[in-house]
């Protein structure tokens, strides 16, 4: 394979065993010609030009051939021809600067030395991985003639909203020092619909026709509120799906966002669109109905935990006393993280007689939440939480027997039994008022592309919509 950098000459990819053959042959430079001319030979048609007035032949009688035509004026024609190795590697976990070069080809060790002080490059190979490999050309010296490679985003930013990325390109500069500089790419983005039949494993599946493994995670958890996917698809079942690939200068750099995805699952289709409403940054699926398919609240706050003492009239553990439990008691050693069953606002965070350490919720629509006999609270009154997010921990504090949460579920007012709560509290974020115009405009693209990709039967078909 032949690539072409702009204003250079052609160059070559080689393997990495072509690297060892130019390194060996480094310190023995009489076999230089004959070797790097074997190893160009074995990785592409495009070496006959250095050993032209023989025929292609095998390397070994190749490297003979060459050996008895005369190494010495092969060896001149070599270094005049000023050859570029090109070499791509993908960054690895524990990677050290040195390694990563190694396997680029540089053994220059003014260029370790320099890029092993360079916080970009550092930086680069500490994170264990990058967006695509890193490219390098080298001479036959090991000297870098140049190196680009695409920056790891900074921890916590949307990669699918990110459409511009940061490249550090590397190349000799005056005074034989590297000059090391970073310039901005920008990611252009492209759709791609997929039609997956299932005969087996879904990811089997998903691969097999060419779905990226990310697209797949995001396929799950979208339908993750309504089934397994990984569990519940059988032999039969279709999916289709409409996602996007970030490309940079032509290249698939990374898979995007699932745009839209339809389950065909015995005779039950369920269907899926993304929509980022007004304010919403993070966007949403939805039915192409405009149904909300996020829960957004989770059943219980600790989802699998033993109930030790339910909801109901009861004899009080501490004082004896016939009375009402208000809530439910589940199970928990101290020191439990406890996640607020939905996004909400906290209307009281510290201690009451009885409950301990108790962190009150109020949540919209008029429900409030109750988490008591915490060891530690994490929220402040007034501060803003989401669906899952941890507030406190368990404990044993306050009028309690043991370690235990308390949790409490409040309806307009009144107190219900929380084993009860889903059938009260919104199953799926609605479409924000006023939205329900910009999600039928924003979404017919992706219901069409979807109804394409759904609409081959048992044929797998990949298609670009650039
Ligand atoms: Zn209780």
């Amino acid at each position: 394979m032949v690539k072409r950098f702009p204003g250079q000459r052609a160059v070559r990819w080689v393997s990495h065993q072509a690297l060892s053959a130019a390194s060996a042959l480094r310190s023995h430079p009489r076999r230089l010609a004959a070797g790097v001319g074997g190893a160009l030979l074995l990785s592409s048609a495009g070496a006959y030009a250095l050993v032209e007035a023989q025929p292609p032949l095998p390397p070994r009688s190749t490297i003979a051939t060459a050996l008895d035509n005369g190494v010495r004026s092969q060896s001149e024609a070599l270094a005049a021809a000023d050859m570029a190795f090109a070499y791509s590697t993908s960054v690895r976990r524990q990677d050290t600067v040195q390694q990563l070069l190694r396997r680029l080809g540089v053994t220059d060790p003014a260029a370790i030395t320099q890029l092993g002080q360079e916080p970009r490059f550092r930086a680069l190979v500490a994170a264990g991985a990058a967006p695509e490999p890193v490219r390098a050309q080298v001479n036959a010296q090991g000297e870098l003639l140049q190196l680009a490679a695409v920056l790891p985003l900074p921890s916590g930013t949307n990669p699918y909203d990110t459409p511009t990325w940061r490249e550090l390109l590397v190349r000799p500069g005056a005074g034989g020092a590297l000059e090391i500089s970073t310039r901005e790419r920008r990611l252009e983005t492209r759709t791609r619909l997929a039609s997956v039949p299932v005969r087996g494993a879904l990811t089997t599946a998903l691969s097999q026709s060419g779905v990226p493994a990310s697209v797949g995670a995001q396929l799950v958890k979208v339908f993750a509120p309504q089934m397994d996917l990984r569990r519940s698809l059988r032999k039969g079942d279709q999916v289709a799906l409409v996602y996007d690939m970030q490309v940079l200068d032509g290249r698939e750099l990374r898979p995007g966002r699932l745009l839209a995805a339809e389950i065909r699952s015995r005779g039950v289709v369920r269907q899926a669109v993304w929509f980022a409403a007004r304010g919403d940054a993070q966007g949403g699926y939805y039915t192409p109905a405009g149904q909300g398919l996020e829960k957004t609240w989770a059943a219980s706050p600790l989802p699998g935990a033993k109930i030790t003492s339910p909801f109901g009239m009861r004899i009080h553990p501490v004082r004896g006393s016939r009375e009402m439990h208000e809530g439910v008691d589940y199970a928990a050693p101290i020191g439990t993280p406890v996640p607020s069953v939905a996004e909400g606002r906290v209307k009281f965070a510290g201690t009451q007689t009885g409950y301990g350490q108790v962190i009150k919720i109020a949540h919209t629509g008029g429900f409030e939440t109750v988490y008591a006999h915490l060891s530690s609270i994490a929220v402040k009154p007034g501060q803003t939480v989401s669906e899952g997010q941890r507030i406190g921990k368990t404990g044993n504090s306050g009028m309690s027997t043991g370690p235990h949460l308390h949790f409490e579920f409040h309806a307009a007012g009144r107190l219900v039994d929380p084993v009860r709560m889903a059938s009260y509290v919104p199953q799926g974020k609605p479409l924000p008022l006023g939205e329900k115009a910009a999600f039928f405009a924003a979404t017919a693209v992706m219901r069409t592309q979807l109804a394409q990709a759904a609409g081959g039967d048992d044929v797998v078909r990949l298609a670009r919509v650039d």
